[in-house]
C-alpha cells in the first residue's frame, strides 16, 4: 500500500500500488489524482546529445565490444555457468575502477546488462545442477539496481527488482521496490 495525502481535500488515503501510473478518486472528495513514479533523471534531462556513443556510455558498439572482448579473454569456452562467474568477476573489476572516470561504469553497467540477459539460462542451468538450492543473488541484478537506484531512475530499479524476484534470484528485493515506490508523487488531474 501507498500512503499520501489526496491532493484536493488532503485527507489521509491509502491504496494499493497497482494503482500506480493510474487514475484514482478519493474516497473522500471524488477528486481524481495520478500516482506516478518520479525519476529523478526524467525531471534533469540529463540525456546529452553528442556523447551518444562515446566510449562513456553504456550501450555504445565500443562499450559492448571491450565487454565481450574481456568476457572472451577471461572465459574462452562457451560454459555457460563458468560464464556466468565470470561476469560477476567483470562487474567487480570494473565497478571498482569507476573513479577512473565515466567509461569504467558504463563497462560495468553494460556488463551488468548481459549479465542480466543470461539470467534466464543461469537459473536453469543452476537449477539443474544444484536441484534443492535456492538461488543465489545474482551480481548484475543487484550492482544495476543499486547504481540505478542512486542515479534516481526509479522506475527502472522497480521493474529490475521484480524481474530479479519472479526469477528467484536470492534479495531484498521487495524492500528495494518499496523503498523506490515511497519516491512516487501524486498529481492532482482536474
Ligand atoms: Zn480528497
Amino acid at each position: 500500500m501507498i500512503e499520501f495525502a489526496c491532493p484536493h481535500c488532503n485527507k489521509a488515503l491509502s491504496m494499493p500500488e497497482d494503482l500506480i501510473g493510474k487514475k484514482a478518486l478519493c474516497t473522500y472528495c471524488h477528486g481524481a489524482f495520478m500516482i506516478t513514479m518520479l525519476d529523478a533523471s526524467s525531471e534533469s534531462g540529463e540525456e546529452e546529445p553528442g556523447s551518444a556513443h562515446g566510449a562513456d556510455d553504456e550501450n555504445s558498439p565500443v562499450v559492448r565490444e571491450r565487454v565481450a572482448k574481456d568476457l572472451e579473454a577471461a572465459c574462452p569456452e562457451q560454459d555457460l555457468l563458468r560464464r556466468h562467474a565470470v561476469y560477476e568477476a567483470l562487474i567487480v573489476r570494473y565497478y571498482e575502477q569507476r573513479h577512473q572516470g565515466a567509461a569504467a561504469l558504463a563497462h560495468c553497467i553494460q556488463a551488468c546488462l548481459q549479465h542480466i540477459a543470461l539470467a534466464p539460462r543461469a537459473k536453469q542451468a543452476l537449477e539443474q545442477a544444484r536441484p534443492n538450492s535456492p538461488l543465489p543473488t545474482h551480481m548484475g541484478f543487484d550492482l544495476l539496481s543499486t547504481i540505478r537506484e542512486k542515479q534516481g531512475k526509479y522506475s527502472e530499479v522497480v521493474r529490475l527488482a521484480q524481474q530479479a524476484k519472479s526469477q528467484g534470484w536470492t534479495g531484498d528485493w521487495d524492500k528495494r521496490i518499496d523503498r523506490c515506490k515511497k519516491t512516487s508523487i501524486i498529481r492532482k488531474v482536474k
